[in-house]
This record gives structure tokens, C-alpha cells and sequence, in this order.
């Protein structure tokens, strides 16, 4: 390796960046290696045709490895979009709701999903049935907290809220009457699921499944028939459905690093538990120390409702919030500023952050908290 290239990954930091979001370095590594010619195809992978075979073999080698990873069945189809999660929150109306003369009912539990209930009432009737707003959405629906209606044309939630770092822990209690649909876009791979609750489940890959230009849709292919025949081409699913994601041309590149992760989870992970196992653990790391801080770091979200990808907590004030961020930069913890609605800070602690690095923040945190308490 020359000089510059070692160079290069020694300015490497802890970044807690939000999204676009921190990838494993040995993935990284790997499309360096192989970027200015993909091995047997003498071009860059992004210098070629999405028809190749060689393009071809890899979509469906991501796609089999994403099945293989969270046990999805045949009846369900993968598809690798452009337009990002916020064109799913208008795809998803467009598909399920428009025509149906039914309601589609919303659990809002911060930002993202707010913003998904908005696109859907351009497409028909959309209902919140729980809304968090009035706690700054800290929280998760209690049992009974909500009804959803058995002819719901489906259930919407979003399993990770990004911006204030809430997530669930299992699957909002759901008729089987109704589709459950889910935006996982941040904590999507972040821990074996049982697809088969689901109708349909997104994620944009740029939090925690590779660069931004790709969004996984998995969706069951009972549900393709409600598609109206007349939607704009590219929002059919069914258009995807049949040409196996290549209706035109996808995101060739971000296909190709999103299969590398994919590998990367299984084989050097060791699978979903294995992941899951981590990132309980570097997520009890830094909770464990807002908890023992005495009050000096106070958690956005109630202990019942944290989130293992996003840790939001504030500072007593604003002066020591700003020195915070600063003087962790010193330590190369970085892209810790919280999110505007929220404040204080923000540690993304996707898959790819290394356990080191949240140690390092840990102990940053521990000490702070020391000299400014
Ligand atoms: C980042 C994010 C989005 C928006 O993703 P885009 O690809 O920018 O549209 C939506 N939902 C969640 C949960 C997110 O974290």
C-alpha cells in the first residue's frame, strides 16, 4: 500500500454522523481495491451496463444475501429503488391507499413519521392513531394507547426514530387484517426480524446499510395487485417487481457497496444476533453513562423507548453543549451536534461504528462531565 493510502485511513475518525452515515472500513477498503477495474470485467463497476451479467449476478448476490440474513421467503420481493425513504413516504399512499376508499392509519413517533403522514393525505385518507408530539416524542404507545381499525388499508410506523432516537423493540401490536408497514431506515440490519409480520419494510441504506442513492423495499407480492394501473411508471412497485429492479437503471454503485455490507454483516459479523449482541452493548455503554452522570447528561428519550442506533441527550446548557461538541472533536469524536428539533447531542452509533469508538466517546463523556460538573 503507498504512503498516501495509509495516510488516508490513519485520518480516519469516530464519526457519529447521522447519515450518510460511518461504513465498515474493511468494506471501504474493498471498493478501493476494486474500483478503477472490478475484477474480470476490465472497467469500473460503475462503468457498466446494469444489463451486464456481471452487474446482474451482483444485484441478485445482494438481493440473496439480504433474504439470507433476515429469513425473507418468496413471498415477498426485494427491490432496490432510487428517490430515498421520501419517496416511499409517498410511494407506499400510492400503492396501498390510493383507490381503496380506506384509511391508512399512522403511530407517530417523531420526526420521520410526521413527515411520511404528510405525503400520505395527498393520496387518500390518512389517520394518526398515536401521536408523541406533545412530550417532543420521548416516547413509545403503551398497550391500549391505540386502536388500529381491522379494514385499515395499513398500519405505518417507523421502527427507529433518527432525529430523537426512539425505537421499538418489537412490531406495534397489528390485526392480521392489516398490512404493517415500517420504515427502518435507520436501524434496518441492526437485529434479526421476522419479516413475515410485515407487509412492507424500507430503508434508505445511507444509516446503516451502505451509501445514499439506494432504498430497499421489501414488500409481500399479494399486496402489488392493490397498485392502480394508471400511477406515473417509476411509482408502480409492480413495474420493479417485474423487471427485478432494473424497470431502469438503478443506482449501480450503491447496489454493489450495499451487497458488500451485506457480506460483511454475515461473514465477518457473524450474522444478525451477533450484531444485535453488539450493539446492545455499545448502546448500554454510553446510556450507562448519562445514566450514572447525575443528571449532568439528561436522555432525550425514556429508558423504555432508547434507541440502540441514535443516543440523544442534552447538556445542562447551551455554552457547555457547544464545548462539548468541541472539545470532542479534539478527541476525533465527530458529527456529534443533535438534531435541530431535538438539541443537545446526537451519537449515530449504526453497525459500523467500532466498539472503540464508543468507548472512546464514553470515556470522553465520563470526563466532561468530571471537569464541567
Ligand atoms: C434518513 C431517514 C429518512 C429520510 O431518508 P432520505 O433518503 O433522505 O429520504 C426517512 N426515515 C428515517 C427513519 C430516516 O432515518
Amino acid at each position: 500500500m503507498s504512503s498516501a493510502l495509509t495516510d488516508s485511513a490513519q485520518q480516519r475518525v469516530f464519526n457519529f454522523s447521522a447519515g450518510p452515515a460511518a461504513l465498515p472500513l474493511s468494506v471501504l477498503e474493498e471498493v478501493r481495491d476494486e474500483l478503477v477495474c472490478y475484477p474480470g470485467a476490465g472497467a469500473s463497476i460503475m462503468e457498466i451496463s446494469h444489463r451486464d451479467k456481471r452487474f446482474v449476478d451482483l444485484l441478485h448476490d445482494a438481493q440473496a444475501t439480504l433474504r439470507q440474513l433476515l429469513g425473507i421467503s418468496d413471498d415477498y420481493e426485494v427491490l432496490f429503488l432510487q428517490g430515498g425513504a421520501a419517496l416511499q413516504f409517498s410511494m407506499i399512499p400510492a400503492n396501498l391507499l390510493r383507490g381503496t376508499g380506506k384509511t391508512a392509519q399512522y403511530l407517530l413517533t417523531g420526526s420521520w413519521g410526521k413527515k411520511a403522514i404528510k405525503e400520505a393525505k395527498k393520496e387518500g385518507a390518512a389517520e394518526s392513531i398515536y401521536d408523541a408530539g406533545e412530550t417532543n416524542y420521548d416516547r413509545l404507545p403503551a398497550a391500549g394507547d391505540y386502536q388500529v381499525a381491522d379494514d385499515a388499508a395499513y398500519l405505518y410506523y417507523c421502527s427507529n426514530e433518527t432525529i430523537q432516537g426512539v425505537q421499538f423493540t418489537d412490531e406495534p401490536a397489528c390485526p392480521d387484517s392489516v398490512p404493517l408497514v415500517s420504515d427502518a431506515s435507520s436501524d434496518f440490519l441492526c437485529r434479526p426480524l421476522d419479516i413475515s409480520k410485515y407487509g412492507l419494510l424500507y430503508a434508505c441504506a445511507q444509516k446503516n446499510a451502505g451509501p445514499a442513492g439506494v432504498t430497499v423495499v421489501v414488500v409481500r407480492k399479494d399486496l402489488l395487485q392493490r397498485s392502480p394501473a394508471d400511477l406515473p411508471g417509476y411509482l408502480n412497485y409492480n413495474n420493479h417487481a417485474e423487471a427485478d429492479s432494473e424497470w431502469n437503471t438503478p443506482p449501480t454503485f450503491a447496489i454493489y457497496v450495499l451487497g458488500k455490507i451485506a457480506k460483511w454483516l454475515r461473514d465477518d459479523i457473524g450474522g444478525l444476533d451477533a450484531m444485535l449482541q453488539q450493539n446492545q452493548e455499545k448502546s448500554q455503554t454510553l446510556y450507562q453513562v448519562i445514566d450514572q452522570s447525575n443528571g449532568f447528561y439528561r436522555g432525550h428519550a425514556q429508558t423504555e423507548a432508547r434507541s440502540l442506533m441514535n443516543v440523544t441527550f442534552n447538556l445542562p446548557n447551551d455554552d457547555l453543549q457547544a464545548s462539548f461538541i468541541a472539545e470532542a472533536a479534539k478527541h476525533d469524536l465527530t458529527a456529534l451536534k443533535g438534531h435541530r428539533s431535538v438539541g443537545g447531542i446526537r451519537a449515530s452509533i449504526y453497525n459500523a461504528m467500532p466498539v472503540e469508538g464508543v468507548n472512546t466517546l464514553a470515556n470522553f463523556m465520563k470526563d466532561f462531565a468530571k471537569a464541567n460538573g
